[in-house]
């Protein structure tokens, strides 16, 4: 193929700093659209929700025991019991038919509404119900409102609960459900696919012919999708030829919203990414200041501008790549504004030897917190761009600034792939 060709990155590495203002920039989160709530986990929250009820909806018991009036039990102790007569069970969804009068109790349990008339309840265990079962023997004395629940407590009518931004977790969901909202407007959850080029690659088991190795990006992204809580959509294995590729990241940017792709981004004439991106969309190809994941394509394709994050093929590269460039724009896409991996302080527990060369290394690292909580990190093992052992291993990525590297003891940030 003739350079011309190519598309030039330019000669400069360009600082990571960069090359993510300029992917964010181009990113927008995605329409807000109604969904079922049930649905909408994990997604953004894009409307103020206001409850329409009280919660709890009714003044309950929160104790198994007897419904009193509190003025009833003045003075009441084992030794001087008060005894009431027992007028009716009132049990959860069973609402009491009759309101209590002076002088009565309701055996009540946990949930039911309160009775009309009673304004306290005394828990089973200072009770004692005497032989006929018809009368209780009150042994403390109880406060008006103890173990009472009031309507509202949690929720008024017109509260505001929750609002835009908020990502919808478990207990939002049981919130909302509670209050009988059963729709909510959400960023959706973004629709990515995933495809893979290279000639040498082979889906699967079975044998490999000579020069052919086997497809584990597709696999590793498609799952960094999912996990970033996105909808991952497989688009394949595509050859290094230029019309399948057109081919691919076209029908890809009509059907997705976003759509990762890994190899063909390097130097070299036969990574053709690049140069079907550069034709297809308003392409930026980019040289990383970074080690590993230096090269890196990013343009928006179609009628829907639909972004195209080009990650190099090396296995490492293509999941620092993501973690670094794809994962923050996958998150703006879905509505929210905490992008980034959290940066925290370690403690470097062996060297981090590096040489000079102009850009940030990422090493994959083990992390381990000692008992007064601070963070110690070590090497997860091979350090190269094919080594994807250590970087499944790996717990975090340490950031080794450019230099001579980081000593034993000294501080090293690092970037947590997962809770440590
Ligand atoms: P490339 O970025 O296409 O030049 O590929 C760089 C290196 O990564 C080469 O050694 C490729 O064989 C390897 N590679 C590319 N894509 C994959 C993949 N999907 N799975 C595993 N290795 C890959
Ligand atoms: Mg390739």
């Amino acid at each position: 193929m003739a350079e011309s060709l190519c598309p030039r990155a330019g000669d400069r590495l360009i600082p990571l700093a960069d090359a993510q203002a300029h992917v964010l920039e181009r990113v927008a989160p995605l329409a807000p659209a109604r969904v079922w709530t049930v649905a909408a986990v994990g997604c953004v929250l894009a409307e103020a929700i206001s409850s329409p009820e009280d919660v709890p909806p009714f003044a309950n018991t929160a104790m198994d025991g007897y419904a009193v009036r509190a003025a009833d039990t003045v003075g009441a102790s084992a030794q001087a019991p008060v005894e009431l007569p027992v007028v009716a069970e009132v049990a959860a969804g069973h609402p009491a038919a009759a309101a209590l009068e002076p002088g009565e109790a309701m055996r009540i349990y946990t949930g039911a509404p309160l009775p009309d008339g009673a304004d306290a309840v005394v828990m089973v265990e200072r009770t004692r119900r005497l032989d006929d079962g018809t009368r209780v023997a009150i042994e403390a004395p109880v406060a008006a409102g103890l173990h009472v629940r009031v309507a509202g407590d949690d929720l008024r009518a017109g509260d505001d609960v929750f609002g835009p931004g908020e990502v919808i977790t478990a207990g939002h969901l049981g919130v909302l459900a509670g209050i009988g909202v059963g729709e909510v407007l959400v960023h959706p959850r973004p629709r990515v696919g995933v495809l893979s080029t290279g000639d040498e690659l082979v889906d699967g088991g079975g044998p490999l012919a000579p020069g052919q190795i086997r497809d584990s990006n597709r696999a590793t992204l498609l799952a960094l999708v999912a996990q970033s809580g996105c909808m991952a959509l497989d688009l394949g294995l595509i050859r290094d030829d230029d019309d399948a590729i057109s081919n691919a990241i076209n029908e890809g940017a009509a059907t997705c919203d976003a759509v990762i792709t890994s190899g063909g981004v390097s130097m070299g004439d036969l990574d053709l990414v690049k140069v079907v991106l550069d034709r297809l969309g308003d392409m930026r190809w980019m040289q990383i200041a970074i080690r590993p994941a230096k090269p890196f394509a990013f343009g928006l394709v179609g009628e829907r501008s639909t972004p195209v994050l080009g990650l190099p093929g090396n296995p490492v590269s293509s999941m620092v790549s993501f973690e670094l460039l794809a994962r923050p724009a996958l998150r703006r896409l879905a509505g929210r504004s905490d992008l980034h991996r959290p940066a925290v302080p370690a403690v470097a527990a062996e060297p981090f030897v590096r040489s000079p060369d102009g850009k940030v290394h990422f090493a994959r690292v083990r992390a381990e917190r000692d008992a007064g909580g601070v963070l110690h990190v070590r090497s997860a093992g091979g350090q190269g761009s094919h080594h994807l052992t250590a970087m499944a291993r790996a717990q975090g990525l340490a950031v080794l600034p450019d230099g001579d590297g980081i000593p034993r003891g000294a501080e090293v940030r690092v970037l947590l792939l997962e809770e440590v």
